[in-house]
């Protein structure tokens, strides 16, 4: 089938209105779970493949989150399907108004490869749950992965409510030039000012997820220990291969050595390797040389090992770092973490505002006041105070970018949002009619409508 045909039937599956129907889409909710569940073993073959993922890494930072997508998405549906009243105006009276959630259609989706599962099927049941048909698209870089999304989607539901189609960029190239009613794209920055320039030809609603170097700000207020423990965590989880890892590190200067020890002993106390489960592969031999350069070219605090044949990288601090070094240009989406000081926190959120707005920030002190410096005046996606990446696990809060890091979010209804539209109706009786709106126009008449409206 090609790719306009495939379409083509989703849009008829998507006429017949029974996407609509909502215990429809509890349905197909349920039968994705009790796949995804009766083939656990298989995901975890499969992403250990790609990059030596753990079972346990597997099932806490994608499986366990989607489930709980899904858990809350069957438990709400009802409810976030439902019209919602809102207040009427005078120029109407008498009426009632509301907003009436509806599916968008044809759904493309497009996966990245660092959390295969989850990107992939997390918008899946956002748009599933708003009751949409979807294409998705994984990503051709954890082809194992791929491969098995691929038998869990299609050999499971009709190709005219929900495939997966395989492909590279001239896949995704060719799907692109077909007419969607939705296109939510996650991945790099660069590719996603792509993606939203095809939707532009057919003025296609687009979510994207993109990326950008997210800091994590340190006070010496903090309690160091326990801020250096928790930024290895989220820093090396993944091997740094995850969107809203700290990138990196502006410490106050007077507590920046005490800091880097801490971090020093906390990547040795945690011994991350792949014999541990704690650790993955570098994704490919591209991304393992393109960090190696960047290893190269700072001032190693600590790590630095680095293995081809494993596509090993060590968690590796990079110390003295400046701005304007080459590992601040873009986002590092590795297991290296460069640490740079500051003294003057006005100076730093200049600095920290003159660069692309980061999908993440951490701030890491024990006083409001710079809390709320920090969150008023400097613009980013999301983050979390005092820890890392525990605000993409709460599904109560929308997820995403702002300027370079992404357009639109979801997670929980935010998800049921993005693949929705809301129509505004005003429903009007019969019993009364206003006559003032019609002609002729008289001066009366606009005395009267004056007086009512009151300005
Ligand atoms: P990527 O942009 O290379 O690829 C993402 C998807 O786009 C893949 O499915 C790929 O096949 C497709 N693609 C790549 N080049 C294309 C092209 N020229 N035309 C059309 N399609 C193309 O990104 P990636 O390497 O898979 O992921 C890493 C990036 O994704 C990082 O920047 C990371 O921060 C970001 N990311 C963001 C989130 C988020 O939720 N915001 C989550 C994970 C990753």
């Amino acid at each position: 089938m090609n790719y306009q045909e495939l379409i083509g039937k989703q849009a008829q599956f998507f006429n017949s209105n029974q996407t609509k129907d909502l215990a429809f889409r509890i349905k197909h909710l349920k039968q994705l779970k009790a796949i995804i569940k009766s083939r656990e073993g298989q995901i975890y073959q499969a992403i250990s493949a790609d990059f030596k993922k753990s079972e346990f890494d597997t099932y806490t930072t994608e499986l366990m989150i989607l489930y709980a997508e899904i858990d809350e998405a069957i438990k709400h549906l009802v409810h976030w399907s439902r019209n919602k009243k809102l207040d009427s105006n005078l120029a109407s009276f008498p009426a009632s108004s509301f907003i009436q959630p509806e599916p968008l259609g044809v759904c493309l989706i497009i996966g990245a490869w660092n959390y295969p599962f989850l990107l992939s099927l997390g918008p899946v049941v956002a748009a599933i749950a708003a009751g949409n048909t979807v294409i998705l698209k994984p990503s051709e870089i954890a082809a194992n992965c791929a491969d098995e999304l691929e038998k869990i989607v299609n050999t499971n539901f009709l190709a005219d409510y929900f495939m997966v189609v395989k492909g590279g960029v001239t896949e995704t190239t060719a799907l692109l030039s077909e007419k969607f009613n939705k296109i939510f794209f996650t991945g790099s920055v660069a590719t996603g000012k792509i993606i939203y320039a095809a939707a532009a030809k057919h003025l296609t609603p687009v979510t994207l997820e993109l990326g950008g170097k997210s800091p994590a700000i340190v006070m010496a207020d903090a309690d160091l220990k326990l801020t250096a423990k928790r930024l290895v965590w989220a820093k090396f989880l993944n091997a740094g291969q995850t969107c809203i890892a700290p990138d990196y590190i502006v410490v106050e200067e007077k507590v920046k050595k005490e800091l880097l020890t801490y971090i020093k002993e906390w990547i040795q106390e945690f011994k991350y390797g792949f014999e541990n489960n704690n650790y993955v592969q570098i994704i490919n031999e591209k991304n393992f040389h393109r960090l190696t350069s960047l290893i190269d070219t700072g001032n190693i605090y600590f790590g630095g090992e680095t293995d081809l044949v494993n596509r090993y990288i060590a968690p590796t601090i990079l110390s003295d770092v400046n701005f304007e070094d080459k590992v601040m240009e873009d986002e590092l989406f590795g297991p290296v973490l460069p640490v740079i000081s500051f003294t003057d926190l006005n100076v730093l959120i200049t600095k920290l505002k003159s660069l692309p707005k980061p999908l993440s920030c951490y701030a890491f002190t024990k006083s409001t006041a710079i809390k709320n410096k920090i969150l008023t005046e400097f613009s980013f996606g999301g983050g979390t105070i005092n820890d890392a990446l525990l605000h993409i696990s709460n599904l109560s809060l929308p997820f995403g970018g702002v300027g370079n890091s992404g357009i639109g979010s979801y997670h929980g209804e935010a998800g049921f949002k993005t693949f929705s539209h809301y129509k505004s109706i005003v429903k009007k009786p019969f019993w009364l009619d206003n006559v003032l709106r019609y002609s002729p126009n008289t001066k009366s008449k606009l005395k009267w409508i004056k007086r009512i409206i009151g300005s």
